[in-house]
């Protein structure tokens, strides 16, 4: 299956839907109306992540990556996040979208 034509798509809407979790984590862990500057960091860290992926352009999301370009440090982060928010954020976002990141991020 190719995906090449919406694969810019397919990046910013992972961006939107990690952008999103990691404010709601934020919101409800850390207190803060607007993000701390530990979560902002990780937000940062993970939109350069997608950018940079050299598979972007043939995976679907990050989950299906053979790279683990998250740092071990990074990667535990987003996984709390994600393992806090991901359950949450199904009435938000796609369900199917949704499902790709965050089991490919808790499993990696
Ligand atoms: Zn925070």
């Amino acid at each position: 299956m190719v995906i090449k034509k919406d694969c810019k798509h397919k990046v910013e809407q992972e961006k939107r839907i990690v952008a999103d979790m990691i404010a709601l984590y934020c919101r409800k862990k850390h207190n803060s109306s607007e993000l701390c500057p530990e979560c902002k960091a990780l937000t940062e860290y993970a939109f350069r992540r997608s950018e940079l992926c050299p598979y972007k352009e043939e995976k679907t999301f990050c989950s299906q990556c053979k790279t683990h370009c998250y740092s071990s440090q990074m990667r535990e982060q987003i996984r709390k996040v994600m393992r806090f928010s991901g359950p949450r954020m199904l009435f938000y976002h796609p369900i199917a979208a949704l499902r790709h990141l965050y089991y490919s991020k808790i499993r990696s």
